[in-house]
């Protein structure tokens, strides 16, 4: 029951709301069956040290390591289909209701469910460049071949080794996706935080400069989260489960008042 009115509650936030922002994390694909990598309940670090191997600077020094580090999530990934979570915050978007998901994730999911604004805060997986001379390509032909042989890509223009377009440990963030992504925060009246615990920066703060403007914020998360006592409704739940009913419930809110 407590659910029932959460959810309702969160309904009429976004009917009433002029420019609503999602900010998605993990949670949102573990339902996909990608594990949350910078979590030390992945399973990925079990063997190795992520500051050691998903680090810049270890990739620089030891890509072979790397690579044998991300073969198994690579594999995952390549699979990894959208799920309702997914495909509810592209049907709100195409209702006209949300502007734009930005997004800690690297999976290139929500695009597959049909968003069309996303901002990757981490970068994407789609793309590799090359570390050499900066020769930039689809990553699918390369992780293809690398998960058949295991061997470290390279760049077919000066033999350099290609590095996903992913954000790394000691990396810094895309500047240009980052300022999007605040200014975003900052103007946006209703901020749907959806499987994200918001413990990592950057995405970590633009929930309290959404809060600083006089935004509402709704949290959909497993976990707590740092700025849970901020929030107009928190909903503990697994976002794929909320989520998908929230938007349904926004829908039949919205034919009913346009066929009155
Ligand atoms: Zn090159």
């Amino acid at each position: 029951m407590a659910l029932d009115r959460s959810i309702s509650e969160v309904v009429d936030l976004i009917s009433c709301a002029k420019r609503i922002v999602a900010l998605s994390g993990a949670g949102i694909s573990t339902a996909s069956g990608i594990p949350d990598f910078r979590s030390p309940e992945s399973g990925l670090w079990n063997k190795v040290s992520p500051y050691l191997v998903a680090s810049i600077q270890g990739f620089r020094l030891r890509p072979k390591a790397f690579y044998n580090w991300l073969r198994p999530l690579a594999v995952k990934i390549r699979e990894a289909q959208p799920n309702a979570a997914h495909m509810a915050l592209a049907r709100l978007e195409e209702m006209g209701l949300l502007r734009v998901v930005i997004t800690q994730n690297v999976d290139g999911l929500h695009q597959m469910a049909g968003s069309q604004r996303v901002l990757e805060l981490h970068g994407n997986s789609r793309r590799v460049t090359c570390v050499k001379c900066g020769m930039e390509l689809s990553s699918k032909p390369f992780i293809e071949r690398f998960i058949e042989d295991g061997k470290v890509p390279r760049c077919p223009g000066c033999k350099g080794v290609m590095k996903p377009n992913v954000v790394l440990f000691g990396e810094l963030l895309p500047v240009r996706t980052l300022l999007e992504a605040e200014a975003e925060a900052e103007a946006c009246d209703l901020m749907l935080v959806v499987g994200s615990s918001l413990l990592i920066a950057p995405a970590s703060e633009l929930p309290s400069s959404t809060q600083r403007s006089g935004a509402k914020l709704v949290i959909i998360n497993l976990q707590p989260t740092p700025v849970d006592t901020y929030a107009s409704v928190v909903i503990r739940e697994d976002v794929v489960k909320a989520l998908p009913r929230i938007v349904r419930a926004v829908a039949k809110r919205l034919s009913r008042s346009s066929g009155a």
